[in-house]
């Protein structure tokens, strides 16, 4: 998009609770129009839950919705993170510097911050995967030329000051918040909870509509832990949920459950791919992604994807790599029901 057309997008903040503000920030990226930060009412100030996209002009964005609510970014009290991906976490240290506050982010946040610290090593890694995985060579090169120098879209690593795992506990004027791990979009995924009300801030692990995305190539298992993590919300039997994307929502169950809906509909498709015999993973993206047309940003997701529910097959015995055979061949396990 080009930087006329994003500026139409105008940040602003909405009241959605007495003490609590949707900031709606613009990104830059086609189907994805915004990133919702929550500011928190606290004491004097706010807690921040998520930061919007860092880079040229984001602070602006930032600065605008939060004077729709009252504030000045010096008024942030502390930066909470759901997660480390640049739409939450870009502008977290310029706000730091900002306000001399401290952030809170869960400490497996390497997949992203290794990442900003070495672009072109993480590039060159995310090129031999997706060569042994079956991508011509032709396509890794507009791949990697599509890669090449982009920015990444965070103003600078800022480290969290804590690690925000289960037990911490957020203070807010509305009450305490508790941190629930919840891996699978990103391995550093928390969302977090308010007993009293029952309000849930899911940043990407649930969103009104069903969008799934994994980071493949940092845990054993992400689809396999996404699918823990739905369980680990649902129990806690929330009744509002405010996500890192869209509108605030009520139907926290109703969500969840299209969630797993999508999923096994999903590995389906990857399963239909491999009842036609052995194939490598980018053999299986046209099957996952319903599409022939893949565009390089296609290609990197659902190759991301399809590598993910093939290693949730492989662990519980339903699929299997054949040996020896470069790029990777994949196929049903004699027997098995990929699950
Ligand atoms: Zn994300
Ligand atoms: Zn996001």
């Amino acid at each position: 998009m080009s930087e006329s057309a994003r500026r139409r997008e105008i940040a602003r903040a909405d009241r959605v609770l007495p003490g609590v503000w949707r900031l709606r920030l613009p990104l830059p990226w086609p189907g994805v129009p915004h990133v919702n930060a929550w500011a928190l009412a606290a004491g004097s100030g706010v807690v921040l839950v998520d930061t919007g996209l860092g880079g040229p002009g984001g602070i602006k964005q930032l600065e605008l919705a939060m004077s729709q609510a009252g504030f000045q970014v010096e008024h942030v009290r502390l930066v909470v993170c759901t997660h480390a991906h640049s739409d939450h976490y870009g502008l977290a240290g310029t706000i730091l510097d900002v306000a001399g506050c401290e952030l809170w982010m869960h400490p497996n946040h390497q997949h992203f911050t290794k990442r900003a610290a070495d672009p072109e090593g993480m590039l060159q890694r995310r090129i031999e995967v997706a060569r042994q995985s079956g991508v011509p060579e032709e396509a890794l090169r507009r791949y990697q030329s599509s890669q090449r120098g982009g920015d990444l879209g965070v103003d600078r690593i800022a480290l969290p000051d804590r690690d925000l795992l289960p037990g911490v506990e957020i203070q807010t004027d509305l009450g305490v918040w508790q941190v629930y791990e919840t891996p699978g979009h990103a391995p550093s995924h928390v969302c977090l909870h308010q007993p009293d009300r029952d309000i849930l801030i899911s940043g990407d692990h649930l969103l009104g509509r069903v969008s799934l995305y994994y980071d493949y190539g940092y845990t054993p298992d992400p689809a396999g832990e996404f699918l823990s993590s739905l369980d680990v919300v649902d129990r806690l039997g929330a009744r509002l949920c405010l996500s890192g994307h869209g509108r605030p929502f009520r139907d926290v169950h109703g969500h969840l459950e299209a969630n797993r809906r999508e999923v096994a509909e999903r590995m389906g498709r990857v399963r239909a791919a491999l009842e036609e015999g052995p194939k490598t993973p980018f053999e299986i993206v046209p099957t996952l992604m319903q599409t022939e047309d893949l565009t390089p940003m296609l290609v990197n997701w659902g190759l991301s994807e399809t590598l993910c529910y093939l290693r949730h097959f492989e662990l519980g015995d339903a699929a299997r790599k054949i040996d020896g055979e470069e790029p990777e061949r994949w196929a049903l396990v004699e027997g098995a029901r990929a699950a």
